[in-house]
C-alpha cells in the first residue's frame, strides 16, 4: 500500500484506462450516469470490452477526488462490504478536467437476503480494528501540520482517535478531520462548529444563542463511544447500489472514525432502511437504546450541511432540532 495514492494517479484519462486495462484498451462510448448531487459521472465502454465508471471536476476542484479515494481506499481495506476499486484519479490537462475512475458496479436485482447482508456486512466494517487499515502515503498527508504519528494505531493496539489522515468533503463543502482523542469534542469542532460558521447569516439571535448552549452542553447529549470505527460518512440510499452479486455497494463516501451511529443515524435522515437492516446490524454491532436520543444531534451536522448547500428549506429542520434540545 506504499504510496498508493501516489501510483494511482495519472496525468490524463487515457493514462489511467491504459494503466488498468493495457494500451489496446480505448475508450469506445462514453454514456453520462444520473444521480449525483456534485460531478459529471459517465459509464466509459472500452474496446477490450470493459466498462468502467468515471466521475470528473474542474481542475481546481482535483481535491475532491483524491480525498474520495482515500476514502474508498480506507473503506475497501477493511475487506467487509462492497467498495469500488479505485483505478485511477488525476488531472487531465488536455481534456480540462479532474477525475476519478474507478470499477463499473453493474446494478443489479436485490438478492432475498440483501438487507441482512448489507446490516451484518455494515457492522463488520464499524467493528474492523482501525490498526487493520493501512494509510496511504501521500504528500498532503506527509506534511499536515497536526498528522498523527500513528493514527489508526500501531502494533494491535486500537487507537482511540476521531478523525482521518485528511480534511475531505461532505458534498463539496470542506468536512475538517483534525484527530481528536474526545468524540463529542471532535464531534463539536470538526463537525458542527465549521457548519454553523458557515449557516450564520441563516439563524437568528434566539437559535445562535440554542446554538451556542448545545455546543457547550453537548457532553450532556452525547457520550464517548467504547470503540471507534470507520465511517462511511454519507450513508444515505442515494450512495447505496445493488450490485450484480445482490449486495449492496457503498458509494460516494465523506470517509473519517467516528461513532457508529452516526453512520446508523444518515440511514435515517430522509426516510429509513427497512428494520430487516437494522435487526442484523445489532446482531454483529449493538446499538445502544440511547441512540434513539442522539440521532437527531447527528441529523444536525447533515442538515446544516444541507442549509449550507442548498439554502433556506433546511433551516425549519436545523431549527426543530435545536428547538428539541434546548428549550
Ligand atoms: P456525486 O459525487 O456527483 O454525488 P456519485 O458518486 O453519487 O456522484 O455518483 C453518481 C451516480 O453514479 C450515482 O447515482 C451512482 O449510483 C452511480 N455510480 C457511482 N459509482 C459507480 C460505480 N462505481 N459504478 C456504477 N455506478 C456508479
Amino acid at each position: 500500500m506504499i504510496n498508493e495514492i501516489f501510483q494511482l494517479q495519472y496525468h490524463s484519462l487515457n493514462e489511467a484506462v491504459h494503466t488498468a486495462f493495457g494500451n489496446d484498451a480505448e475508450i469506445c462510448k462514453t454514456d453520462p450516469v444520473h444521480g449525483g448531487d456534485i460531478n459529471n459521472a459517465c459509464r466509459l465502454s472500452l474496446s477490450t470490452g470493459e466498462k468502467v465508471f468515471v466521475k470528473t471536476n474542474t481542475i481546481n476542484n482535483s481535491k475532491f477526488f483524491i480525498t474520495e479515494s482515500q476514502g474508498l481506499l480506507a473503506l475497501k481495506g477493511t475487506g467487509t462490504i462492497g467498495v469500488p476499486k479505485v483505478l485511477g484519479t488525476g488531472i487531465d490537462e488536455q481534456r480540462g478536467f479532474s477525475f476519478l475512475l474507478l470499477e463499473w458496479i453493474e446494478s443489479a436485482p436485490r438478492s432475498k437476503n440483501y438487507w441482512e447482508t448489507f446490516g451484518h456486512e455494515l457492522a463488520d466494517m464499524h467493528r474492523t480494528p482501525l490498526p487493520r487499515i493501512k494509510e496511504p502515503q501521500t504528500a498532503a498527508y506527509n506534511q499536515r501540520e497536526q498528522r498523527p504519528s500513528s493514527f489508526f494505531g500501531t502494533r494491535g493496539q486500537p487507537s482511540s482517535r476521531y478523525g482521518f489522515w485528511e480534511d475531505n468533503f461532505i458534498g463539496s463543502n470542506p468536512q475538517k478531520n483534525l484527530p481528536m482523542a474526545s468524540w463529542i469534542d471532535f464531534y463539536r469542532e470538526c463537525r458542527l462548529v465549521p457548519q454553523i460558521k458557515m449557516a450564520e447569516h441563516y439563524l437568528d439571535s434566539r437559535l445562535r444563542k440554542k446554538m451556542t448552549y448545545l455546543l457547550d452542553h453537548l457532553d450532556s447529549y452525547l457520550r464517548e463511544p467504547e470503540f471507534s470505527s470507520l465511517l462511511h460518512g454519507d450513508l444515505w440510499s442515494g450512495n447505496v447500489l445493488c450490485g450484480n452479486n445482490g449486495k449492496a455497494w457503498i458509494l460516494d463516501p465523506a470517509a473519517y472514525v467516528g461513532d457508529f451511529e452516526t453512520d446508523l443515524a444518515m440511514t435515517q435522515l430522509f426516510g429509513s432502511f427497512p428494520s430487516a437492516f437494522y435487526s442484523a446490524y445489532r446482531e454483529i454491532n449493538p446499538i445502544d437504546k440511547g441512540f434513539e436520543e442522539r440521532r437527531d444531534l447527528y441529523h444536525l451536522y447533515h442538515l446544516l450541511n444541507h442549509l449550507n448547500l442548498f439554502g433556506r428549506t433546511y433551516l425549519g429542520s436545523v431549527a426543530a432540532i435545536l428547538n428539541r434540545y434546548v428549550s
